[in-house]
């Protein structure tokens, strides 16, 4: 692909309009922050603000705070007024509805169903909730003028133990908009080594499966995914760099074993830049993060949002941010769009289609781009 040179400022007018695929984004990490309100209001839960615009900052300050506990309590909100089908519907829906008017054209939302299990409702009811939520967005975009597809991903939290239930979960509704497995929650101590038994059924099954490592734990953690939890695609994965020695001097880099085999496999890594940041695990500044100098050493490079509420960003926040502070182009925003969409756990033919038909057609609408 060859690209004439686009300036930055061309560019960043341009994105918006870009079609987007995100892997990494957390259904609970991006509710609307009236929506929490209003959820809030009807059962009676207490919330640090009830000004939309003022709660919405407090979640950015409290993730931004360094603390853990801080971090932590901010989903401590959004999970409480997610625990009816009503909620779960309209916090999906609108999840939708948003990475749309983001111009996401494939999304991946990730949550945990044993988390919303508080007011009675069953595992499955939670998932036939979100996909009811997902299909209404999907809809609703559409009406809107907008194509969007989203696949759910559904994950188990690391520190329960309900791992094998979830995972039987995932699969038996594959059938209703369930893509793939995740783990997430308390990387240290709780590795994917807990459970050995639910990678094998997974595989047996065929199902697709990424795992959050990298991101609070090092190269050992990654290499427990991709081996023992044979996942497809590794969330963050951004500490992959320790396995990488850089002489800034000669301006070479000496890959570890586990960086040339996550390089030869092109085993996709979910990079949540402004997340990162946020939460100390790489980087001190995007010009920094560690999602540059991985993209040009050829990684399966994929940009993601994480938790859009908690990290008050979006694809395009996050792609602006890369053309302004880290020096990337629209070619480099089309590499990882179409790393993502190739990644997708959607079939071979499908992601091909997504390329040629979606988002190939939107950068090349895009004026000064070739590709
Ligand atoms: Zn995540």
């Amino acid at each position: 692909m060859t690209s004439t040179p686009s300036s930055v400022s061309e560019t960043v007018a341009a994105i918006a309009a870009l079609p987007k695929v995100v892997l990494h984004d957390h259904l609970d990490g991006g509710l609307r922050p009236q929506t929490i309100i209003e959820l809030a209001a009807e059962i009676g839960h207490d919330l640090p603000a009830t000004d939309a615009d003022a709660l919405g900052a407090w979640f950015v300050e409290s993730a931004d705070s360094g603390s853990l506990v801080r971090y932590l309590e901010t989903f401590d909100h959004t999970i409480a007024v997610m625990q009816t089908r009503e909620a779960l519907v309209r916090v999906a829906r609108e999840s939708v509805l948003d990475l749309a008017a983001d111009g996401v054209v494939y999304a991946e939302q990730r949550w945990a169903p044993e988390q919303h299990l508080r007011a009675g409702l069953s595992l499955q009811d939670t998932v036939d909730a979100v996909q009811a939520g997902l299909e209404e967005g999907v809809a609703l975009a559409a009406a809107q003028g907008r194509t969007i597809r989203v696949g759910q991903l559904v994950t188990a939290m690391r520190h329960a133990d309900r791992w094998q239930e979830i995972a039987e979960l995932a699969v038996a509704n594959r059938s209703n908009g369930v893509v793939g497995f995740d783990i997430a929650g308390a990387e240290d101590g709780f590795p994917p080594s807990r459970f050995p038994g639910v990678w094998q059924y997974l595989a047996d099954q065929n199902f697709p499966v990424t795992i959050h490592a990298g991101e609070a734990s090092g190269v050992s953690s990654i290499a427990e995914a991709v081996h023992l939890g044979q996942a497809s695609r590794v969330g963050h994965g951004v500490r992959l760099i320790e396995d990488i020695s850089f002489d800034e001097h000669h301006g070479t880099a000496a890959l570890g074993q586990l960086a040339h085999w996550v390089r030869d496999h092109q085993i996709p890594l979910e990079l949540c830049p402004v997340s990162n940041l946020q939460t100390g695990a790489a980087g001190t500044s995007i010009a920094a993060h560690p999602i540059t100098r991985l993209k040009e050493l050829d990684f399966a490079v994929t940009l993601n949002t994480d938790n859009r509420l908690m990290s008050g960003t979006s694809m395009t926040h996050e792609m602006t941010l890369l053309v302004e502070q880290a020096g990337w182009t629209l070619e480099d925003l089309y590499d990882v769009t179409a790393t993502a969409a190739w990644s997708a756990f959607i079939h071979h033919d499908e992601r091909r289609a997504l390329i040629d038909d979606v988002i190939l057609p939107g950068y090349q609408e895009i004026q000064g781009a070739q590709l």
